[in-house]
C-alpha cells in the first residue's frame, strides 16, 4: 500500500464520532493492543464511548498482557455494539481481524491504522506508514493531532508498542525522531523499569521451561539460503501445557541468537491444532516476502504465516523458498 497517510480525514472523523471500536490483530502484541489501548483511552478522555476488541471467540487479555492500563475497555467480540468508526490497530490484512473482519467491513466509516509494507488498505479512511516502527508511534501522532493530553498510562501503552517492535530500539526501524518519541513518553513519568521488565524480562516459570525446550530441540541447516544458514524449532501445543499461545512469542528472540543462521524460524501449534510459522532474518533476505509466498506477510525482517500442511512439509517448503530468494 504506498498511498499517502490519511491523517487529517482520521482525525476528523474521530473528531466527529461519539462511539469508537478500536481492533487488534488475532493474537494480539503489545504494539496491536498497546496501540488500541493507547488511542482508546485517548478517545476516552474527549468523552466518547469507546470499546476495545480483538478478534477471537471469547476474547481475553492474554496473562502476559494484563499489567498494561487501560484493559477494562476490552469486550470480547460477541460483546461488540456496533460503533460510528472502527480502527483497526496493527493490522496488514482483513483476515487478521478474524470474527471481527464483518463489522468491519460493514461500518460507515472505518479507519485502518498501521505500519505493514503489505497493508492492503481495506478501510475506508487509511492511514498506513511503512517508515513507522511501529503502530503506536502513530498513536502517537494521532494524540498529538487530537491535542489530547499524554497521560503517563497512555505512555505507558506507546512506549510497550514501539519497545517491543524495534527490540528495544535496535532494529533498523529505529531513528533519532523514535527516540524523540520515547523522549517524551519518560517525560510523563510513566514507570518504564517496571514496563520494560514485565515485557521483556518476566515469564512463567513453565514459559522458561518451554523456551529451553524449544532451545534444546532447535535444528541448525547450515546450506540453506545459499549456505547463509537457518536455524529451527517447534513448539506443539502439548510442550506448551497450559500456556497461551502469546507465550510461545518470545521464543524467537532467543533462537535468532544463532550465529551461523541468517534465518530463524519457530514454527508454533495454535490451540486449535494449525502450524503459524514466525520468521526473522538479519540482513538482506526479505521474510516479509517469504511469508507472502505461504499467504502471511510482515516486515522484511519479521514476519509470518499459517501453514496448510505438517510441519514437516513446512520445514521442506521452507528450505525450498528460502533456495528460490537467495538465487533470485
Ligand atoms: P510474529 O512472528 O511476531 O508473529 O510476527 C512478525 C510480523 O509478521 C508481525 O509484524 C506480524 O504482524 C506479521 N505476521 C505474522 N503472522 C502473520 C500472518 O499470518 N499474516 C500476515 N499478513 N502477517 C503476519
Ligand atoms: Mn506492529
Amino acid at each position: 500500500m504506498t498511498s499517502v497517510p490519511d491523517w487529517s480525514g482520521a482525525v476528523a472523523a474521530l473528531r466527529q464520532a461519539d462511539s469508537v471500536l478500536l481492533i487488534a490483530h488475532v493474537t494480539p502484541d503489545p504494539d496491536a493492543l498497546g496501540s488500541a489501548l493507547a488511542l482508546g483511552l485517548a478517545l476516552r478522555s474527549l468523552g466518547k464511548s469507546v470499546q476495545v476488541s480483538v478478534g477471537e471467540p471469547a476474547f481475553n487479555v492474554p496473562a502476559s498482557l494484563m499489567f498494561l492500563p487501560g484493559t477494562e475497555l476490552v469486550v470480547s467480540p460477541e460483546n461488540v455494539v456496533s460503533p460510528d468508526v472502527v480502527v483497526s490497530c496493527d493490522t496488514a490484512s482483513i483476515h487478521r481481524l478474524g470474527v471481527l473482519a464483518g463489522v468491519v467491513k460493514s461500518a460507515p466509516v472505518s479507519i485502518v491504522v498501521d505500519h505493514h509494507a503489505t497493508n492492503e488498505g481495506f478501510g475506508t479512511i487509511n492511514v498506513v506508514d511503512a517508515t513507522s516502527p511501529a503502530t503506536a508511534s502513530m498513536v502517537l501522532k494521532l494524540v498529538d493531532l487530537l491535542d489530547i493530553e499524554l497521560t503517563q498510562e497512555i505512555a505507558t501503552l506507546i512506549y510497550a508498542g514501539i519497545a517491543t517492535d524495534t527490540g528495544s530500539f535496535k532494529y533498523r526501524g529505529t531513528s533519532s525522531d523514535t527516540l524523540r518519541s520515547v523522549a517524551r513518553l519518560f517525560d510523563t513519568g510513566f514507570d518504564h523499569t517496571t514496563t520494560a521488565r514485565l515485557l521483556f524480562d518476566d515469564e512463567p516459570f513453565s514459559a522458561v521451561r518451554m523456551l529451553g525446550q524449544a532451545m534444546s530441540n532447535a535444528v541448525l541447516v547450515s546450506e540453506a539460503a545459499g549456505g547463509r544458514g537457518l536455524v529451527y524449532t517447534r513448539i506443539s501445543s502439548h510442550d506448551r501445557g497450559n500456556l497461551d499461545e502469546l507465550a510461545m512469542e518470545r521464543v524467537i528472540d532467543t533462537l535468532r541468537r544463532t550465529h551461523e543462521a541468517e534465518v530463524a524460524c519457530v514454527f508454533k501449534q495454535t490451540d486449535e491444532g494449525v502450524w503459524k510459522a514466525s520468521l526473522r532474518s538479519k540482513t538482506d533476505i526479505s521474510v516479509g516476502r517469504l511469508a507472502s509466498e505461504f499467504g502471511g506477510g510482515g516486515h522484511t525482517m519479521a514476519a509470518g504465516y499459517t501453514g496448510t500442511t505438517n510441519v514437516d512439509a513446512m520445514v521442506t517448503d521452507l528450505l525450498a523458498a528460502l533456495d528460490r530468494q537467495v538465487r533470485q
